[in-house]
């Protein structure tokens, strides 16, 4: 198999998107668990390929990115599992809201890449947003729209604001 057929981007059924090794002897779902051969893949209907992909971040470059965003790393396994896990939390209260941003992440052991991102909201314990992420750009964006949105009820310069605006003044929004 060639190495650039071996990584593929898969899309489940219940909305999860994320990367699969070929070489591994079944795709498995990271949200609902759905766990299928690559022969019986070809024919499921509640679980596909969309091609070759690559999730564009080294678990590296991810951990940088979370860091500077105030993000603790809150729990990590890798025992009993094919793949890393770990789960990265940034929590932040003021007095209307408790804002808790959540990345799920799974990578391939001993290869230095990433599998999958899902990153959800919660806003006073009410879920409100829960993705697939596949690149950095998209992590990013969230992660300004999440930190534009934490300052308009606050008077001070919040972590996560700070390390993903990188301390730049930010746009007022629309009133
Ligand atoms: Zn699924």
């Amino acid at each position: 198999m060639a190495e650039a057929d071996r990584y593929v981007e898969l899309g489940c059924s219940c909305g999860a998107e994320w990367i699969e090794d070929r070489l591994e002897p079944d795709a498995t779902c990271p949200w609902c668990g759905l766990k299928l051969s690559w022969n019986k893949l070809e024919t499921s209907d509640r679980m596909g390929i969309a091609g070759p992909g690559r999730i564009d971040m080294s678990p590296d470059h991810f951990q940088q990115i979370l860091e500077n965003c105030s993000f603790v790393e809150t729990r990590s396994s890798s025992r009993r599992s094919r793949y890393n896990s770990t789960i990265w939390t940034h929590l932040f209260a003021n007095p209307q809201t408790i804002w808790e941003v959540t990345i799920a992440l799974t990578s391939f052991k001993g290869d230095e890449q990433l599998r999958s991102i899902t990153f959800s909201l919660r806003l006073s314990g009410l879920p409100v947003l829960c993705t697939s992420l596949m690149t950095a750009e998209q992590l990013v964006f969230l992660l300004a729209a999440i930190a534009r949105s934490m300052e308009v009820g606050s008077d001070e310069r919040t972590p996560l604001p700070e390390g993903i605006l990188c301390g730049a003044p930010l746009q007022p929004l629309p009133a």
